[in-house]
């Protein structure tokens, strides 16, 4: 058994933010992550920081284009605090040795930014998220912060009571990847999960494989749920093969968009009249997608990114990384040629649900970064807020988790008294682990209980998990059951979606919630068991993606990033308010919290969304 005052489960940006900060209010301080932290899936990010730095911007205008981008469904106190607080965590990083590009006179350079209503991205080349990375992990190491890298953390040890409002964390269990050792991991004060996105629930995706939803599945298994999951971004620029980002960058510096019939589509067929392709992901992604299903798409399947006219010089400054990736995951060259783009699951709006501090509604469980929903970025995130935001909110939850006062939040979390009733949505089966037999690892392991009661029980359950998959001579491999989840995902709840399909790809992630009771580890080591960990990260997915299906089917609306052809418009009278998904035991119930608009000085006023 570990001991720390708090334990921080991932070391991407939230999660090396967050350590810094408990470190600094004194907590002994350790992180847990199942990758070497400059591994991290932040070390993709292209792009660039999005903070109110310059004269002639500021936070208020930050704010405003974050509600506007969000459409209406971001919470004004994450929202505000988010614009207010970046330019002076983006001037630290600076302070830590962050290499930001710069103008010539010598300051940081920011260029535009999709729905940004000033160039306010600041970067570092097209490798931000790399740089970012390596500069938190030098303060890490440098304060002599304790990592246990390539520790699969499995579950979290919360005590037992009835009602998740009374629960408590006490610390989590996980596995050594390189022993096959399984351990707690005592929290003295609290734990902190920073584990990213849930990508890999999709078939074609920006994210890398380790982004497995984990945190968001133990988090809602233990009680803690899961808001506006039914909002996740489809970025309008991926390698159509690989999935691999183009970055936002490209088009914030000039590059444009053709479809098969060389028409710059974005103002020819009036998607974006005035800011064209620089209009928001959402609104891309269903321009590019209509092309195509119009008949004007390349090769039926996706359009052209084109910068050649930006120039060598201009390229090979700013944007080189994305020379190689368009060479070496498409074999285009950038500089001759277009490049080939279509929309592919990027980000994860909704997440574990938290308030400004990062506490989830259970005692000592916090969460901060893409795993955690504030909520910033509500139907729609902007380009270039996702790095502010695990500096911000990554921070506040590792000071708070280490018992500094941050001040009472103003946003509830958990089961509070302005929820609504549960609905009873028309659903086509049977949702989470309840109506599943006993006999097979979805329920035998733990999955329809919540709280474990203590870390001993915690850590002797996943043991006897981990034998019981081990043990078993034959069965189901995770990796049919994942595919057929990716593919039910990436056909049904993508883009573009409609009930009848909503409802398919639920009755198919049912069908890979039964398979997995059969699912079985086909390798027998002990050290460096991937398919052990997969079929770990497996059933994380299945809860994870479930989520994202059941509040797609229910807000029958259309907002931000959500589309649903039965009800296409926004609609401000019945769904101004946030979708919650509790695990209950294993038999998932929905619930809904006013979204707040009421920022400092102002209310932000829902208003029709044009670029
Ligand atoms: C290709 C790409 C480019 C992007 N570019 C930008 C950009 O330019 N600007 C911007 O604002 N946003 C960008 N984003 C979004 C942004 O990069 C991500 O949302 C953000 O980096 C996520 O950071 P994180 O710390 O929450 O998670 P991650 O960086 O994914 O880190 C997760 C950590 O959790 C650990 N972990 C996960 N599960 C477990 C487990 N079970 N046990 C132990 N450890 C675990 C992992 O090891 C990892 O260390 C981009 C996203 C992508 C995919």
């Amino acid at each position: 058994m570990y001991e720390h005052d708090v334990i921080v489960v991932g070391a991407g940006g939230a999660g090396l933010r967050a350590a810094i900060a408990a470190n600094e209010a004194g907590a002994d301080t350790a992180i847990v992550s199942k990758l070497h932290p400059v591994r991290s899936h932040t070390g993709a990010a292209e792009g660039g920081i999005n903070a109110a730095l310059r004269e002639g911007d500021d936070w208020e205008l930050h704010a405003y284009d974050t509600m506007k981008g969000s459409d209406y469904l971001g919470d004004a106190p994450a929202v505000e605090t988010l614009a207010q607080d970046a330019p002076e965590e983006t001037i630290n990083l600076e302070h830590w040795g962050m290499p930001f590009s710069r103008e010539d006179d010598g300051r940081v350079s920011q260029r535009p930014f999709g729905g940004l209503s000033f160039p306010r991205t600041t970067y570092a080349g097209a490798e931000t998220g790399h740089h970012l990375l390596h500069v938190m992990y030098e303060q890490v190491v440098k304060r002599g912060i304790q990592v246990y890298d390539e520790w699969y953390v499995m579950n979290l040890a919360t005590s037992d009571e009835p009602d998740p409002n009374d629960r408590e964390c006490h610390g989590v269990v996980a596995y050594d990847v390189q022993s096959g050792q399984i351990e707690g991991f005592k929290a003295n004060q609290g734990v902190v999960l920073a584990t990213g996105g849930p990508g890999q629930a999709f078939d074609h995706t920006t994210n890398a494989v380790s982004c497995t939803g984990d945190g968001h599945a133990m988090a809602y298994r233990a009680g803690a749920p899961l808001e506006d999951m039914e909002f996740i971004q489809f970025h309008p620029t991926s390698l159509p093969s690989t999935g691999v980002l183009i970055s936002e960058g490209v088009r914030g510096e000039g590059g444009i968009l053709y479809n098969a019939e060389g028409e710059r589509f974005m103002f020819e067929y009036g998607y974006a009249k005035n800011d064209g392709e620089l209009a928001s992901r959402d609104v891309v992604a269903r321009a590019e997608l209509t092309e195509v299903g119009e008949g004007r798409g390349v090769n039926d399947e996706y359009v052209h990114l084109d910068m050649r006219h930006l120039g060598e010089e201009r390229i090979l400054d700013r944007l080189e990384n994305i020379l190689h990736l368009a060479e070496d995951f498409e074999g285009v060259d950038g500089l001759v040629e277009p490049m080939p783009v279509k929309p592919g699951q990027h980000y994860a709006m909704g997440g574990i649900d938290v308030d400004e501090n990062g506490q989830t509604c259970i005692d000592g469980l916090y969460a901060a970064g893409e795993c955690a929903c504030v909520s910033v970025h509500g139907g729609n995130r902007l380009g270039g807020n996702a790095l502010p935001e695990l500096i911000v909110f990554g921070k506040r939850a590792g000071r708070h988790a280490a018992g500094e006062d941050l001040g009472e939040p103003e946003i509830e979390t958990g089961y509070g008294d302005d929820v609504e009733d549960e609905t009873d949505a028309d659903l086509p089966v049977q949702p989470g682990a309840a109506g599943v037999g006993s006999s097979g690892d979805v329920a035998a392991d733990g999955g329809v209980a919540t709280g474990v009661g203590s870390l001993e029980r915690a850590v002797e359950r996943e043991r006897e998990r981990v034998d019981r998959l081990m043990d078993k001579d034959s069965g189901v491999q995770h990796a049919e059951i994942r595919s057929k989840l990716q593919n039910a995902m990436t056909d049904y709840v993508n883009v573009f979606r409609t009930e009848d399909g909503v409802k398919k790809a639920l009755s198919i992630i049912r069908e890979c919630r039964e398979e997995y009771q059969d699912v079985y580890v086909d390798d027998p080591s002990r050290t460096f068991n991937t398919d052990l960990q997969q079929t770990y990260e497996t059933r994380n997915l299945i809860d994870v993606a479930e989520t994202i299906a059941l509040g797609a089917l229910v807000r029958n609306e259309f907002r931000g990033a959500h589309w649903r052809q039965e009800n296409q418009i926004r609609d401000d009278e019945n769904w101004l308010k946030h979708t919650l998904i509790s695990w209950d035991g294993g038999d998932p119930s929905i619930f809904y919290r006013p979204v707040i608009l009421e920022g400092e000085d102002k209310t932000y006023e829902p208003k029709e969304r044009s670029y």
